[in-house]
């Protein structure tokens, strides 16, 4: 972490690739299980038209067009030389395993180092990944899976109409890392129907599975929505910033102190939604976490001692013979 209270995303990519790196968004053309009718009809209750991508363009536009056309305007701004196209919208393998080897070969285009593949756990078959450990190593390419979770307790899973439960996130984690693919997960800390404890059992949970990165995001509201609904009748009472803040450092508390932290709060869109953020910069809040934590001299991985045999560790010491 050198210096910092957790691990930085774009640090570990720089390390990683030499220089910075950044993500381009794709949206590729197609749906989600939990909006299509296969598993429900009206998707997570958070869900808007445009699924969790905002920023890219159209799913009409050829993949390699989007990567092209959203890298020349990154490197013009940055001067990026390196990428990673982002499959974002939606549940991005959820499709025949030779259409998605088509949409990874046409985003391989040169600068490209990386595909990170946006999907739901029950959307991961063996098939899918012989498919894309078959493109991966034809296009010299590194493919993470990131993989919505959003908390580990399945009672607000049902809440929040996920379509799957904890144990359909095992499964994606285990059949994906097993294939050789590094996972990165996706949690809402500041559900309302969770309490700290899950906060803390999420960190815990994707601690012991050896995922390699979390992305966390808070909750907002998007019109539209059946939660825009819930939170316009007084059905859902949205936690505080504080609350936020507070879950975080909760969270990175009990995170494995390797795993790499993508984001410690999304950035809302800001057409579409009724509440985001609490009207704050996404980096005035992640600043404010970063301010907290060095107030309180915390850090990630701080309370990161329960895995590995806690209760026999006293065995271990090097005095101990027998
Ligand atoms: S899994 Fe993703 S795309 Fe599907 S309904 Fe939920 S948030 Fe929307």
């Amino acid at each position: 972490m050198s210096g910092d209270r957790y691990r930085v995303y774009s640090k570990y990519l720089k390390d990683k690739y030499g220089c910075k790196v950044y993500k381009l968004p794709v949206n590729l053309p197609g749906t989600c299980p939990n909006r299509d009718g296969v598993l429900g009809a009206g998707g997570c209750i958070y869900c808007g038209e445009e699924g969790a991508g905002f920023e890219s363009l159209s799913a009409l536009v050829p993949v390699r067009e989007q990567v092209e056309r959203n890298m020349e305007y990154i490197s013009n701004r940055y001067n990026a030389r390196k990428f990673i196209a982002y499959f974002q919208n939606f549940s991005n393998t959820y499709m025949s395993p030779g259409k998605l080897k088509k949409y990874i070969r046409e985003a391989c285009i040169p600068g490209v180092v990386g595909i990170n593949i946006s999907t739901r756990p029950d959307c991961i078959s063996n098939r899918h990944l012989e498919a894309v450990k078959e493109v991966e190593l034809e296009k010299e390419v590194d493919i993470v899976f990131e993989m919505g979770l959003q908390t580990v307790n399945y009672h607000s899973l049902i809440k929040v109409n996920r379509g799957h439960t904890l144990a359909e996130f095992i499964d994606g984690v285990l059949q994906t890392r097993a294939a050789g693919f590094e996972v990165c997960a996706h949690l809402i800390p500041d559900l309302p129907w969770d309490d700290r404890l899950d906060v803390v059992e999420s960190a815990k949970i994707l601690s012991a599975l050896k995922v390699e990165q979390v992305k966390l995001h808070s909750l907002y509201v998007v019109r539209g929505t059946v939660m825009e609904d819930m939170y316009l009748k007084g059905k859902l009472k949205l936690l505080t910033m504080e609350e936020y803040v507070e879950r975080v450092i909760l969270f990175l508390e009990y995170l494995d102190p390797s795993i790499v932290l993508q984001r410690l709060i999304g950035r809302a869109p800001e057409e579409n939604t009724v509440t985001a953020n609490w009207d704050t910069s996404w980096w005035k809040i992640k600043e404010k976490i970063e301010e907290e934590m060095e107030i309180r001299d915390t850090r990630q991985g701080k309370k990161f001692d329960y895995l590995g045999g806690k209760a026999v560790k006293n065995f271990l010491s090097d005095g101990y013979h027998r």
